[in-house]
């Protein structure tokens, strides 16, 4: 049995044993010259994942950290936030507790959010910005960002407010080309332990110009996601508060890696493996009363979320794999018992998938 590639959770991914190694080395100062010199070096792959030519900080917390962040720096005083899961509820959630008035454009799990309402919605005026999470986790659904962007854009021009696009990226970045400069995003973030096939702990999270604007005129940034800390020291290739530092040595490795095999073909990967999924579920899956979860056009490059009729019972399945030594997601949330997930992301090959399905076939008799 292989020792890597059995870890197929949609968060956290595996990490590579080179990268794993890589956080053995010796702590040092953060204030330092060498310091510096790791961060200058991760900075062009993070812009080309980013596929930006702004900078992008790296954030010693979670996701959900940068989550927080982008609306204390970034909403003025109502968002419209669009909820289709609990990634997507969690951020609507974060508007109302940093005290910002939230409008929500719900639509059911499973589903994606029409554009064309985005602006229905926008154009009756008083929002400040709209929360969109790119790729919905728990039910494998991918927004259509680039359209949902546009449509904020027009937004803008009908009624001359000036709408900021906030973008949960975070199993969308690193596994497929999301264009925070050339889809206009106003904050787009990712957490280290999804696509990126880091270990938990960091977060990165890249500005607009017009975002800095915003947050300069905002009071109430609080001090650890302050966006105006991070680009100060940005500038010096440093991290504002101690950086994760150990968590900093993989990042370095992994860019190494990444930079070697390139962003295009790690998306390319990612989609591939995507598709293996998909048509493995589409012509395998109904004899045992599994089917796909998104809609054709709007599914996940990085997680597949299938619907499980009950003739084999999720958790069944789930704990036929771990017994096989492999690992699958269950449902997240209220679809825990209803769906379950593999996450392709981060460091997987089509190879290793095909293994997986093959065990999966097994354990489904
Ligand atoms: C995992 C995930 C988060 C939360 O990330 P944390 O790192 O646990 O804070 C947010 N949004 C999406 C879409 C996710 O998949």
């Amino acid at each position: 049995m292989p020792d890597f590639g059995r870890f197929f959770l949609p968060g956290p991914t595996e990490v590579h044993p080179e990268v794993l190694q890589a956080m053995a080395q010796p702590v040092i100062g953060h204030r330092g010259s060498e310091m510096s010199r790791i961060l200058e070096a991760c900075d062009p792959v993070l812009r080309a994942i980013f596929r930006t030519s702004r900078p992008v900080y790296v954030s010693s917390s979670s996701a959900t950290g940068l989550m927080e962040g982008s609306v204390r720096n970034g909403v003025r005083r109502r968002a419209l936030s669009l909820v289709n899961g609990a990634f997507s509820t969690r951020y609507r959630d974060l508007v109302s507790e940093c005290g910002r008035e939230v409008e929500t454009y719900e639509v059911a799990p499973g589903r994606f959010h029409d554009p064309r309402q985005v602006f229905e919605r926008l154009r009756r005026g008083g929002f400040d910005a709209v929360t969109v999470v790119h790729s919905e986790t728990a039910t494998g659904v991918l927004n259509p960002l680039a359209e949902i962007a546009d449509a904020v854009r027009r937004a803008e021009g009908e009624t001359g407010d000036e709408i900021l696009v906030l973008a949960d990226g975070v199993t969308s970045v690193a596994g497929a080309l999301v264009e925070a400069e050339g889809w206009g995003l106003d904050f787009l973030l990712t957490g280290s332990q999804k696509a990126m096939a880091l270990p938990p702990g960091l977060a990165f999270g890249t500005p607009s110009a017009r975002m800095m604007e915003r947050a300069r005129t905002l009071t109430g940034r609080g001090q650890y996601f302050d966006l105006l800390e991070f680009e100060k020291y940005w500038q010096k290739h440093q991290t504002p508060t101690t950086p994760a530092v150990s968590l900093i040595y993989a990042l370095a490795e992994q860019c190494r890696r990444i930079g070697v095999g390139g962003v295009a073909a790690r998306a390319e990967r990612h989609w591939a493996m995507a598709r293996r999924c998909w048509a493995w579920v589409e012509e395998r899956g109904p004899r045992w009363g599994l089917s796909l979860f998104a809609p054709e056009g709007y599914r996940s490059p990085t997680v597949t979320c299938m619907r499980v009729d009950g003739r084999v019972a999720a958790a069944e399945i789930v704990e036929g794999m771990k017994a096989r030594g492999w690992t699958i997601g269950g449902g997240y949330g209220p679809l825990k018992e209803s769906t379950i997930r593999i996450g392709h992301m981060g460091e997987h090959t089509v190879d290793e998938l095909d293994a997986l399905l093959a065990v999966m076939e097994e354990v489904l008799g």
